[in-house]
């Protein structure tokens, strides 16, 4: 175990030989099939707050040059996801449970540490080895092929491939890790990740029958606040980190006038 605080460099898997362009023409495929399945919001306020957090958070990533991009999903399910290539999915309940801009923050940039640890990519492209579609899929990614969508399709579609991949926990702790430096270095206050663990620990102890989609996969809430406490402890935190700020709350307000999220969803990853 590392006992010491230091970013994770993460390292290329050999069973996934994707090149940044074929992941992110794989993530644009995917995308495509999940938005038919999903109610993703188009509003100009909201589309420009994640945009402007979102490119923060990646040119101070290890991956910077990947195209993010995260879209607010009109659901009452508390989760975000990501997938290959740099798209990242914000359901709208997990904005509403959130209380400030720090741990909305640490959401998103967790996510885009799961992308810089290509843990989507690796998953997807792992589910695709067990069904024997590797090859077929990776040939057919340069012509956005409808190859693929009819194996996304065989495996149930979109949403039930996404919610198939199974990441283990030191995945999500080193997701943690990187979005703990990116968060850092793009100028908020990294503590975040301790005030969303905080609520999450609360959440899970009250959902233990409704199992919470976010919760899914990921390690108990209080140990992934131990492992940040310990890279705080180590860090200098500049005094003009952010913690919240008025347009996030513009952005808040801008979600609650939006038509209310379609039901029932107990299909989503
Ligand atoms: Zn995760």
């Amino acid at each position: 175990m590392r006992l010491a605080a230091e970013e994770p460099h993460p390292i290329r898997m050999p069973f996934n030989d994707l090149t940044d362009e074929d992941e992110v023409a794989l993530g644009d495929i995917i995308a495509a099939d999940l938005e038919k399945e999903i109610q993703i919001v188009k509003n100009q306020i909201i589309d420009a707050y994640l945009g402007n957090i979102v490119d923060k958070l990646a040119k101070s990533s290890q991956r910077p040059n990947l195209p993010y991009r995260c879209k607010l999903v009109n659901s009452d399910e508390i989760n975000a996801y990501s997938i290959a290539g740099g798209r990242i999915y914000l359901n709208r309940a997990l904005v509403a449970f959130v209380t400030s801009e720090d741990q909305l923050v640490a959401t998103l940039s967790h996510e885009i540490g799961h992308v810089v640890a290509r843990h989507s990519a690796n998953q997807i492209m792992l589910t695709f080895k067990a069904r024997h579609a590797y090859e077929l899929v990776k040939n057919h990614i340069p012509q956005h092929s409808q190859m693929i969508d009819a194996v996304i399709e065989k495996l149930g579609g979109a949403v039930a491939m996404l919610a198939m991949l199974q990441y283990s926990r030191e995945n999500e702790l080193e997701a943690d890790k990187l979005g703990f430096y990116e968060m850092l270095r793009a100028g908020y206050q990294p503590s975040g990740f301790l005030k969303l663990f905080q609520m999450l620990d609360v959440l899970e102890k009250q959902s233990d029958n409704h199992p919470v989609p976010l919760l899914r996969d990921h390690p108990a809430a209080a140990d992934r606040a131990r492992a940040i406490k310990r890279e705080l402890a180590v860090v200098n935190v500049p005094n003009s980190a952010t913690t919240d700020s008025l347009s996030f709350h513009a952005f808040r307000l801008a979600m609650n006038l939006l038509p209310a999220p379609p039901k029932p969803e107990s299909d989503h990853p």
